[in-house]
């Protein structure tokens, strides 16, 4: 078992030769610290500027990194990846849009993908993010417990709604719900609220699924009180189960303010974190659900393991492995290879908007941050396997 990922022809075997070629060619560009810096610099500019530069946008990173600019638009990806067992997780990947027009677009997206995804085998899961629905600093307030104004109390009765509406829609057309996990000091807040929404909609089937970032220390003892609460009120647990991404801005920020950082305090504490918290919610799946998020080879080992040791099948529908399209497809389609169950983010939204996210992807696939090299490793190894 211990090698299953190095099968670079199955996890290429959708990629053409061109398109192996270019994203070689791709992850040879971002590994390259200092372009990935200046280009990001050219090419925000050059969107401010309304350059024509989103033909090349979309050739390059856009293509390899997304599915397209809408929910139709991603669907031959869909498909090519359904056939070898890999799913999809749509994500409207527009960001950082704090007024309520794009809160209410937002959620107008969602409930369209949840129609759209409603008879997709392919797509099991929707997805958004807490402050896709509400704003930022509205979040914090009451994380803090601070009191709001009669208008921060309607405009928090509407967040709530925009809530309650997704999850009483996926509920309905029986699509899981994935609620992404943000920086720690809104996500009380939105743990509370999404705690709400597993009351509601996962008594007999887990439609919601909150987001656990154990890179913070403090998260199995949450999901402890968690699982006592749900099972003395009689509902289930779902929880999609990551690292975290905002390590750097976590620790500023608790540095700069003066208090305790939430994170763990070393890469190997985190990795702790995480094997103890994925083997405790294991233990506890009769009444947990898990969406393993991680593109880390030894964590899938792991719950592979662990699956194996309690007699769990591979495609038991309480566990699934997710990784971000466009990264990891040697974990992603030999698990899906072995039977099982796998999803990809597919991340949507036209081309400028999701500028953010090609960049954080660019970012965190230089060879600073690391993946770039095991990526590049195994597209150089299937290239000369298949001599080209
Ligand atoms: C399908 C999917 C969904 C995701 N959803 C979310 C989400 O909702 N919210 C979110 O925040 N992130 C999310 N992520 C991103 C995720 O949190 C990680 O940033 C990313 O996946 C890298 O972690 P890893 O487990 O893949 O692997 P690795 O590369 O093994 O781990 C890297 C991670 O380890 C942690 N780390 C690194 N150095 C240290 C250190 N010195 N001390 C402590 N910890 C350290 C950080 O979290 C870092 O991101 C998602 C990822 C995937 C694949």
């Amino acid at each position: 078992m211990n090698s299953i990922f190095e099968n670079t022809a199955t996890a290429f075997a959708l990629k053409k030769d061109a398109e192996l070629e270019r994203a070689y060619f791709l992850f040879k560009m971002i590994a390259n610290e200092p372009l990935v810096r200046i280009g990001t610099a050219m090419t925000n500019f050059a969107i401010k500027a309304h350059l024509p530069v989103e033909g090349l946008i979309r050739a390059t990173v856009f293509d390899h990194f997304c599915g397209g600019i809408n929910e139709k638009d991603c669907m031959p990806v869909v498909d090519k990846m359904y056939t070898k067992g890999v799913s999809s997780v749509l994500d409207y990947s527009v960001e950082g849009k704090d007024d309520e027009d794009p809160l209410d677009n937002a959620l107008e997206t969602i409930l369209n993908v949840l129609d759209f995804v409603k008879e997709k085998d392919g797509i099991p899961f929707a997805v958004f993010k807490p402050t896709g629905y509400g704003r930022f600093a509205l979040f914090q307030k009451i994380n803090e417990g601070k009191g709001l104004t009669d208008s921060e109390k309607e405009e928090w009765a509407r967040v709530v709604a925009r809530f309650d509406k997704t999850c009483k829609k996926a509920y309905d057309l029986d699509v899981a719900l994935l609620i992404d996990g943000e920086e720690s000091w809104i996500q009380d807040a939105a743990d509370s609220l999404v705690e709400d929404m597993m009351r509601k909609y996962n008594k007999e089937k887990i439609v919601v699924y909150n987001t656990l970032q154990l890179y913070r220390w403090d998260r199995l003892e949450y999901l402890k009180g968690l699982l006592e609460k749900a099972k003395l009120e009689s509902f289930k647990v779902g929880m999609k189960v990551v690292r975290g991404a905002y390590m750097e801005k976590e620790n500023n920020r608790a540095q700069e303010k003066g208090y305790k950082s939430p994170i763990c305090i070393s890469k190997q504490a985190t990795d702790k974190n995480f094997d103890t918290v994925v083997s405790f919610m294991v233990d506890n799946l009769s009444d947990v659900s898990i969406f393993a998020g991680t593109h880390n080879e030894e964590s899938c080992y792991k719950l592979i393991k662990l699956m194996e040791e309690k007699g769990i099948s591979p495609n038991n529908s309480n566990i699934w492995f997710g990784q971000l399209y466009g990264m990891s497809d040697h974990i992603s389609f030999n698990l899906a290879e072995k039977g099982y169950n796998v999803a990809k983010y597919l991340p949507f939204g036209p081309v400028r908007d999701v500028m953010p996210y090609l960049i954080r992807r660019a970012e965190e696939n230089t060879s600073v941050a690391g993946q770039t090299s095991r990526e590049l490793n195994l597209l150089k190894k299937e290239r000369e396997r298949r001599k080209i």
